[in-house]
């Protein structure tokens, strides 16, 4: 996808965002207690609009578009683990050239994508009608503390709105490309290593590539130009009397309750995660 694209498909989803912030800055302004209600709900659009805004910026990398969550905490769950920088505000600075001093010129300023999603789920929370426990518990909800959360989500909204300039498509390092083995091609940019390799004290010196469909992953690093890979599989030895023979697991299916057959004498073997990370239970 090239910058023209990625830049277009960003600016459409700031306008967006501008329109519901606009909106609930009136709804703010309207006296009438209700009026939260409804600022609450344009500050929902205008934070997915901004989630949808950055994605934009990592559709290569997200997969295919129709598979992907719309829902804007689970996007925001998937662009955290393919870069943990996406929440990161992007500074662009100049050396002034006599006192040699670094000064920031302008800023593409972005949500920390935690607090995001927990302040996506405090509005989504506050459209719905009072539960049962809520009307018997005699207190009514209050529209002054909601109020309150909806200003504070406004000027962030309006921070991030008021970036003196958006980054999208920028050139990247080298793009590591896989194709698992599920048959999908798994794509990640891979600037933190590189980061790295410059300057030990930035970026990571391994990043973990997960397949988002099978969610199967590998760690890659850098030896020179090219790239180390290893998949995120742990070896563990049958617990089967008589048997004892190695087998492997992936890292996801490390989880309590999975089950599997040994390799080599076909026995059940259940995961538990109770008493340390692997502990195979006799059936
Ligand atoms: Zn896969
Ligand atoms: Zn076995």
């Amino acid at each position: 996808m090239d910058r023209n694209e990625i830049v277009q498909r960003r600016e459409a989803f700031r306008s967006l965002a501008r329109c519901y912030a606009d909106c609930a800055t009136r709804w703010l302004d309207d006296a009438d207690e209700r009026s939260a209600i409804y600022a609450a709900l344009d500050l929902r659009f205008a934070l997915e609009a901004l989630a949808y805004d950055l994605a934009s910026d990592y559709l290569e990398e997200l997969g295919d578009p129709a598979a992907l969550e719309w829902q804007a905490p689970k996007l925001i769950e998937r662009l955290i683990g393919i870069d943990p920088y996406a929440g990161s505000t992007v500074y662009l600075s100049k050396v002034d050239p006599e006192t040699g001093e670094k000064i920031t010129v302008a800023s593409d300023v972005r949500m920390d994508l935690k607090k995001l999603k927990i302040r996506y789920q405090k509005l989504n929370s506050a459209l719905h009608a009072p539960t049962i426990a809520k009307v018997e518990s005699g207190k009514p909800r209050s529209m002054d503390n909601l109020r309150h959360e909806c200003r504070n989500i406004l000027k962030i909204v309006e921070k991030v709105l008021g970036s003196q300039m958006m980054t999208g498509g920028v050139i990247h390092h080298q793009m590591f490309v896989m194709n698992c083995a599920c048959g999908t091609v798994v794509k990640r940019r891979t600037d933190p290593l590189f980061f790295h390799r410059d300057d030990p004290s930035k970026g990571s010196a391994a990043i973990t590539v997960r397949c988002w469909k099978c969610k199967n992953s590998v760690q890659i690093s850098l030896s020179g130009d090219n790239y180390e890979v290893s998949p995120n599989v742990f070896g563990f030895d049958c617990p089967h009397e008589g048997c004892g023979k190695e087998n492997s697991i992936w890292e996801k299916d490390l989880a309590d309750g999975f089950e599997m057959d040994c390799a080599h004498c076909g026995s059940s073997i259940l995961m538990s995660a109770a008493l340390r990370p692997v502990v195979a239970e006799i059936r």
